[in-house]
């Protein structure tokens, strides 16, 4: 094979192989995939080839979770991501929690056909629906939704 063919399938290969990491979260699984794809197109050494895909696919992968919390008067608390999970890339799934510290409660008039009631308390005409306005908020502890990373922790 020529040499420039050898780097175009690389190429294909590790386009794929971030393709396939979208779904399943995983370096090897992904990188396998896409050589099974691939699987006619590679002539030299399968092995090679896989570390070179695997090595392209990490390089391509954030070196580390980036995110500032944000608010916003509808949805609420939540976090602008400026890169993904380092494991997998992943950037639209996240699983945590976080502290209030120090919250202020103020009343505010909201639908309230689109409440989610929590803990199933009575809410009546006469009861007043205070909000989270201000506060200080810090995530305690965070883990990728697709591959279960940890990327941020107390
Ligand atoms: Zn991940």
């Amino acid at each position: 094979m020529e040499s420039e063919d050898v780097e175009d399938l690389i190429c294909d290969l590790t386009d794929a192989a971030l393709e396939h990491l979208e779904g399943v979260g995983d370096v090897s699984r992904a990188v396998s995939m896409a050589l099974d794809e691939y699987e006619k197109d590679i002539t030299g050494n399968r092995e090679e080839v896989r570390k070179q895909v695997a090595q392209r696919v990490d390089e391509r992968l954030p070196d580390q979770f980036e995110y500032e919390i944000v608010h916003h008067p509808n949805q609420g608390i939540g976090i602008a991501v400026q890169t993904g999970c380092p494991q997998c890339g992943h950037e639209d799934i996240f699983n945590g929690s976080l502290t209030h510290s120090p919250a202020q409660f103020v009343g505010m008039t909201v639908d309230r056909g689109e409440l989610q009631d929590i803990e199933g308390a009575d809410i009546g005409d006469g009861t007043t629906l205070c909000f989270i306005d201000d506060a200080d908020v810090s995530l305690d502890f965070v883990t990728c939704g697709l591959c279960g990373a940890e990327l941020e922790t107390a």
